[in-house]
């Protein structure tokens, strides 16, 4: 059977092994497993969130709110932007691909980093459009400059902070860079990470309204599976110009959040001191992969999220110690895929972080 052409050169996501399957693979007690992977938060999701979806587990048979006004207020009160400026999606990925389908086509060009999210070029695929790379692998705006001149694409990605690599964008020089642009072009900023990065350097703080007041080009993303430990919940919102929501809303499905994951959602907005006390353990645990690495002369790239990106030399290959990690129930994440020998690790609690150092001594002793 024939398929959309377009669907040839697209390789499926690899998501973090789920634990299941490594139960499966190698028979190990899935109470020995520890999977610090996907950049969920280790501490779970705040208490008030898992009280509020049982209260409201009766509710499961009816079909969700799909106005979604109780999760866009307290966004927008979060905010101070207005519910014409917000659209919910399935986890903010699906924004990412609504902006896609809306913007581009077959003769759009991308502009992305050389290593970031890779769901960019997947749903660029998706319409045919060719993406373009940097160079650098830490976002660099004047190489970004230069061929935004050069190539004139249709959307330029800036994930700040981005992912694998934790590094973020000062909000100043973001800023700077979206006023070159000219407004036909859509800047689209995924912040999935912006809460840790604004916990450790608020000069990295890049504000939705700030953005959206300045700018009529311009996408933010936000997602609620980071921070606030609703992975398994699916919801990430996009805050922009409400005719740019407008045409999104256009390829949006109906229903496409769930009753329980509205009020979850809602919900864990509101508990700001869960986040507080997860975004200080980040950090504190951060501190000890930092020493770690410097201990065992391994390079670590400073990180503005939840996860360290650790660069090995040549002595070892980042594909091989993943697995032999994940062999011993360690599951984090290798980045050969991504070109660099290096593996990405989330941040766990205390506990985790410390098998997980064990583990990795054992390895790169042996
Ligand atoms: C995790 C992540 C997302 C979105 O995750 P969802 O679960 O789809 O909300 C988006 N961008 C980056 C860079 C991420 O790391």
């Amino acid at each position: 059977m024939k398929f959309n052409t377009k669907l040839e050169n697209i390789k499926t996501y690899e998501t973090g092994k789920p634990i299941e399957l490594v139960v499966r693979e190698f028979g190990i007690n899935p109470k020995d497993i520890i999977k610090l992977a996907s950049n969920e938060n280790p501490f779970g999701c705040s208490q008030k969130v898992k009280d509020a979806v049982v209260d409201i587990v009766s509710k499961m048979s009816l079909y969700p709110d799909d106005s979604m006004t109780k999760l866009k207020d307290a966004l927008s009160k979060r905010f101070g932007v207005k519910d014409e400026n917000i659209i919910i999606g399935s986890g903010s990925d699906q924004i990412i691909e609504f902006a896609i389908h809306a913007k581009a086509s077959s003769s759009s060009k991308i502009l992305i980093n050389s290593v970031t999210f890779a769901m960019y070029e997947i749903y660029a695929k998706h319409v045919g459009a060719r993406i373009i790379r940097t160079a650098s692998q830490h976002h660099d705006l004047d190489e970004f400059y230069k061929l935004y001149q050069e190539q004139k694409p249709e959307i330029i990605f800036l994930c700040t902070p981005n992912n694998p690599t934790g590094d973020a964008i000062d909000a100043g020089e973001l800023f700077d860079f979206i006023a070159k642009i000219d407004t036909e072009t859509l800047v689209i900023i995924d912040g999935a990470y912006m809460e840790y990065a604004i916990g450790k350097d608020v000069a990295k703080k890049v504000d939705p309204k700030e953005l959206i007041e300045k700018f009529d080009n311009v996408l933010y993303l936000g997602t609620f599976s980071k921070v606030y430990g609703l992975g398994g919940m699916r919801v990430g919102y996009g805050i922009s110009n409400s005719k740019i929501i407008k045409e999104l809303y256009k390829l949006r499905p109906p229903f496409n959040i769930t009753t329980l994951s509205l009020e979850a959602a809602s919900v864990a907005l509101n508990d700001e001191e869960f986040v507080n006390k997860c975004i200080i353990s980040n950090f504190e645990e951060m501190k000890r992969y930092e020493e770690f690495a410097k201990e065992k002369k391994i390079d670590i790239i400073e990180s503005h999220t939840n996860f360290v990106t650790l660069c090995l030399n040549s002595t070892y290959n980042s594909s091989q110690i993943a697995q032999e990690l994940l062999e011993k129930g360690m599951i984090i994440r290798d980045l050969s895929s991504y070109g660099m020998n290096a593996i990405r690790v989330t941040i766990g609690k205390k506990e985790q972080n410390n098998r997980f150092f064990e583990l990795l001594s054992e390895i790169i002793q042996s």
